[in-house]
């Protein structure tokens, strides 16, 4: 009787045992280790980039070197600032030969001048220049109004012919200058994006540079980040206006508080109409989603451009983009998909 009861509970202990490493192992495979997220804020491309990241196959810090000198990499080409950049060679001979990158990053900022009618413009440079928001330790001041009038004749991106056979770019007029300010960012963060992609496709996380954000991957591998659109009325960069959700592709914010003056109580910003030579005043924000972040930045400078009550807004989903403005009452106009990003669920 004993030595059967000792049997049973043996054999009970074992089930158990059994069970117990059963149900273990279970919860191992559906419990993926959380990712730990490394963070590092650097300052380049005119403003202030914070990155989070977590390797899967490669170290989180070894990317964030990666990343942080691909994003240097394309300023010190591109920063029309730049004794040495690509840019400055070309504002200041008027012609030039171009690298692939150059000629696509150019041609791009050519495309977005004529889609949107010129409300981008990469010819700004003169009036950016003019206005002193060129380089964020130039003093910047109104300008005469006759200036403003004469400046306006230099910008028109149809004064910049490119050679695609040749490779080369010529400026058709002595006055204008190019800046790639409003696309640069952008385009920067892709190309990080794409190296991060090419070595550890399984790394998530993503890059900010001042309210352009590319996403590397969803957090944890499955959650959509949620990224805060920040309240352009308020002093404060934490208060937020909306959140919306994204487990990929790019989100870009361009507002009136990044860069500006104030005179005679009247704030004057970086992000100027390339038709009145002044700041772009029917807008204080603008919020750009798209697969991609070169293309949420321009659309994000010209729609702000555009302004509040853009009739052609909608029509802007033709290149893939969803938007929303935000009038200086804060009202808020948006395209018809836009409002699909709010809701935490979507894929
Ligand atoms: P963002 O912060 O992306 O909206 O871009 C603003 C920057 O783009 C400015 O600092 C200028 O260098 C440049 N920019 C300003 N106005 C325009 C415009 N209408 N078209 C193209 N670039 C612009
Ligand atoms: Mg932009």
């Amino acid at each position: 009787m004993w030595k059967r009861n000792s049997k049973n509970i043996k054999l009970l202990l074992y089930i158990i045992f059994l069970l117990i490493s059963i149900g273990l192992i279970i919860l191992l495979l559906i419990s993926e280790p959380t990712p730990d997220y490394t963070e590092r804020s650097f300052d380049t491309l005119g403003t202030y980039v914070t990155v989070k990241i977590s390797g899967d196959k490669v170290a989180s810090n070894t990317l964030l070197d990666i990343i942080e000198s691909e994003l240097k990499r394309v300023n010190d080409k591109f920063s029309a600032n730049l004794e040495s950049s690509v840019v400055y060679e070309i504002n200041k001979n008027k012609i030039a030969r171009l690298d692939d990158e150059s000629m696509f990053l150019i041609k791009s900022a050519l495309n977005i001048s004529e889609i949107t009618g010129k409300a981008f413009d990469l010819t700004i440079r003169p009036l950016v220049e003019l206005w002193g928001f060129h380089d964020q330790y130039a003093l910047a001041s109104v300008p005469d109004t006759e200036k403003i009038k004469e400046y306006l004749n230099y910008i028109d991106y149809r004064f910049v012919k490119i050679d695609e056979n040749n490779n080369s770019i010529e400026i058709i007029n002595e006055n204008t200058k190019i800046d790639l300010g409003g696309i640069a960012k952008g385009y920067a963060i892709d190309r990080a994006i794409n190296r991060i992609n090419e070595i550890d496709k399984g790394a998530t996380g993503f890059i900010n540079a001042g309210g352009d954000i590319g996403i590397i991957g969803p957090k944890y591998g499955k959650l959509p980040w949620a990224i805060g659109i920040r309240d352009p009325k308020s002093s404060n960069a934490y208060d937020i206006t909306d959140i919306v959700y994204l487990y990929n592709g790019s989100i870009v914010t361009s507002g009136n508080y990044e860069r500006y003056i104030i005179e005679d109580n009247v704030r004057y910003h970086h992000i100027l109409d390339p038709k009145t030579g002044f700041p772009a005043n029917n807008a204080i924000s603008t919020t750009v989603i798209a697969d991609n972040t070169l293309i949420a930045d321009a659309f994000s400078t010209a729609i702000f451009v555009l302004g509040f009550d853009n009739p052609a807004l909608e029509y802007f989903t033709n290149f893939g983009i969803q938007a929303m403005v935000i009038s200086e009452d804060e009202e808020k106009n948006e395209t018809s998909g836009f409002d699909y990003f709010r809701r935490k669920g979507r894929k």
